[in-house]
């Protein structure tokens, strides 16, 4: 069982959000996907739920594709 520390509790990686991250996700996917957005640097970004909401329909496609792949 992986025990999360509270003291780190991510923010969104989206500059000027402030909320906290519940998805981890390669950086350079978040800023192709979400362009109108500021990520910030990293390698992964953190993202709360309504930018992660943003991010998977941004990706609609993407997915499709990765589902097909994934098998
Ligand atoms: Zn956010």
């Amino acid at each position: 069982m992986a025990r999360r520390r509270k003291s780190s509790r991510g923010a969104c990686s989206v500059v000027a959000c402030d909320t906290e991250a519940v998805r981890s996700l390669s950086r350079r996917r978040v800023a192709t996907a979400l362009t109108d957005l500021e990520v910030a640097e990293g390698r992964r970004a953190y993202l709360c739920k309504d930018h992660y909401k943003k991010y998977r329909k941004a990706t609609k496609v993407d997915r499709t594709i990765d589902r097909i792949t994934w098998q």
